[in-house]
């Protein structure tokens, strides 16, 4: 059997490397590296893609944050409620800008934001809510878009983990995750859903004026060269990426689909294990599966890794400690205890391999392991 990786890069472009390839050369020829040809025409793409008026590519999927949190034009000291247990970008874009993030706590079952802690944490200042589709799946958009109408507080989908994923309103139409709140953000993130050969992001609107905004400054504020409209910044994706990037596009509904294959396999064989909780589905969206996380009871979470690592089997833990006691953000003054749900899930999750170049006996190897594991120590 091939050794296992958690993600993969490398294997999985293979079948994409000779138009990648293309796509390379072409722009070579061409040269033009910045603001290329390729760049509209991936945007363009995407935006066909999502259902979405605009796309504006950016230069990673932290500074489409601060972009799109920029374009809202707060006042500071407003206050912009993100989850706690997240990747830390949303919250460092939220502090960078002099606005005040506020926590809330997730669901146990989808790790997504859980629209109670939300109403507990608005406050006259609230301004927006960011919320983030984590693993793959979409939150609870339809509550969170009441609770955004009803409080008119500006509703930012952080999509780096679900692009591709579908949400279905409760009327039955379905909507790409990202394009439901009022901007939606992604990451070209190699190992994301939509992976460059580098660095790369988008930001997505249906709003033109909003749209307009966020693409003068991702160019330092600019309309005309060298005529500054508004403060901005410089981020860019490169040429190069938006090519690779369009090569890519064709494969992400089947990198999706391969994904959810295994997934299903791995559900299959993992579901009886009472110590094992697979991840939790809601009927709401479908679930792209950019990470397969499972929650293990947390004295057996680090034995269990150790025991996998020892049959190559590696693992991650996406996130081992949620972003109230992060220490740069103890200025905040939370303490443990404020978010248990997130305190908890933090010290349960295990990331398992997924991926497309991950085979199905590969799947089965690694469950075998699991549930050898939990004979033998429990
Ligand atoms: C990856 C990721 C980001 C940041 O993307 P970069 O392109 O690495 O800046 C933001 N939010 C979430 C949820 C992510 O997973």
């Amino acid at each position: 059997m091939d050794p296992i990786g958690l993600s993969d890069t490398a294997e999985s472009s293979k079948l994409m490397q000779p138009a990648l390839a293309k796509a390379f050369n072409q722009v070579l020829t061409q040269g033009d590296f910045i603001n290329g040809a390729a760049v509209s025409t991936f945007a363009q793409a995407l935006g066909k893609y999502l259902r979405v008026a605009s796309v504006i590519p950016c230069g990673n999927g932290t500074d489409a944050l601060q972009i799109a949190l920029m374009a809202l034009n707060l006042p500071f000291g407003s206050e912009v409620i993100v989850p706690a247990f997240n990747y830390v970008a949303a919250m460092e874009a939220v502090a960078l800008l002099g606005l005040v993030p506020v926590l809330a706590d997730v669901l146990p079952d989808t790790f997504n934001l859980d629209p109670t802690s939300v109403i507990a944490k608005i406050s006259a200042k609230t301004r927006a809510i960011i919320v983030v589709h984590l693993f793959g799946q979409c939150a609870d958009l339809a509550a969170l878009l009441q609770i955004s109408r009803l409080h008119q507080l500006y509703l930012i989908e952080d999509n780096a983990q679900s692009l591709g994923a579908q949400y279905k309103s409760q009327n039955g139409s379905t909507f790409y995750a990202g394009t439901v709140g009022h901007i939606g953000t992604t990451s070209f993130f190699p190992t994301k859903m939509l992976g460059a050969l580098g660095d790369g992001g988008a930001i997505f609107t249906n709003d033109l004026k909003m749209a307009t905004s966020m693409q003068q400054i991702a160019r330092h504020g600019q309309q005309q060269k060298y005529q500054y409209e508004q403060i901005g910044v410089n981020s860019r994706l490169d040429t190069l990426q938006a090519a690779f990037l369009s090569v890519k596009l064709k494969f992400l509904n089947n990198n999706i689909a391969q994904r959810q294959l295994r997934a299903q396999e791995y559900g299959n064989l993992l579901h009886r294990l009472p110590l094992v909780k697979i991840p939790g589905r809601a009927d709401y969206s479908t679930h792209v599966f950019n990470q397969y996380v499972v929650q293990v009871p947390e004295v057996h979470r680090d034995k269990l890794r150790q025991y996998l690592q020892q049959h190559q089997i590696p693992t991650a833990v996406y996130y081992p400690t949620p972003l109230h006691v992060q220490p740069a953000y103890r200025y905040l003054n939370y303490h443990s205890g404020n978010f248990p749900v997130a305190e908890t899930v933090c010290q349960k999750v295990v990331a398992l391999p997924m991926h497309t170049a991950l085979t199905l006996d590969q799947v089965q190897y690694i469950a075998q392991h699991i549930i050898t594991y939990f004979e033998t120590h429990s």
